[in-house]
């Protein structure tokens, strides 16, 4: 049975992102947001060729997805999905709100859960209007985000489509563990620990190799 399989409910969160890598941040908000919503399950959806340029090397989709398996598959509420890293050419959100309310039949409601930076842009993304008809989108802010610039870019359309939850861990981000491994600094206790050896195994984030503990690894 592939993650996608465990999906079985029509009541669904999505975590969408980037997740290179996933971190507790992620499990956190994604647990909230189950408990908040009463919602039978979190899928994460790591995007396949992330539609707008990154500043950085992305890391492959197969690693970001194998990181988010390793980090998730203690909790029974939550799942994987390949259907962004399968899929070829840039992942749309709108194309996998559509895919998934095809397979989850009638009656299905979406959570679209992300970051509230990436929110902001969302009228630049491919069909935004649909992306708001398709789901209640969930924006989880990093600190010192103006809110004010959601109610400006979306109008009436933030009230009713958008809510905005609290960032629990907010001070942990992908960016600030790819920084700390490259730089040959600690990530214990910031992602679980599988994540860590799956880093380590793999060299990810390690532009130039430092060491820390006595065997290079970043514990
Ligand atoms: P990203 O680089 O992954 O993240 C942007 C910000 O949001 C970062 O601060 C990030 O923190 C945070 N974040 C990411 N995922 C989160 C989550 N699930 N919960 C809470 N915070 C989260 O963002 P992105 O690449 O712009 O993509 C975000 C989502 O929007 C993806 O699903 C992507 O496919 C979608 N998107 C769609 C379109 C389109 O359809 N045209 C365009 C752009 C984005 P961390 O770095 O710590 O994760």
């Amino acid at each position: 049975m592939t993650n996608d399989e465990v999906v079985r409910s029509r009541r669904l969160a999505v975590m969408g992102g980037t997740f290179d890598p996933i971190h507790y941040a992620h499990l956190l908000i994604a647990e909230d947001v189950r408990r908040r919503f009463q919602l039978p399950q979190v899928l994460f959806m790591p995007s396949g060729s992330p539609p707008h340029k990154k500043d950085y090397e992305v890391s492959s989709a197969e690693d970001r997805y194998i990181m988010a398996l390793l980090a998730t598959c203690g909790n029974p509420h939550f799942a994987v999905s390949r259907l962004e890293i399968d899929r070829p050419g840039p992942s749309y959100t709108i194309d996998t709100l559509r895919r998934l309310k095809d397979e989850l039949g009638e009656g299905a409601q979406l959570h679209f859960v992300t970051g509230a930076d990436a929110i902001l842009e969302i009228l630049t993304w491919h069909e935004p209007d649909a992306i708001l008809d398709e789901a209640r989108l969930i924006a989880v802010p990093r600190p010192g985000f103006d809110l004010g610039t959601l109610d400006e870019t979306l109008g009436a359309r933030r009230a009713s489509k958008v809510t905005v939850i609290d960032a629990p861990l907010a001070e942990i981000s992908s960016t600030m563990i790819r920084r700390r491994v490259e730089e040959g600094a600690s990530i214990r206790y910031l992602t679980p620990r599988p994540v860590i050896e799956y880093i380590n195994k793999r060299g990810l984030y390690r532009r130039t190799v430092r060491r820390e503990e006595p065997d290079g690894e970043t514990f």
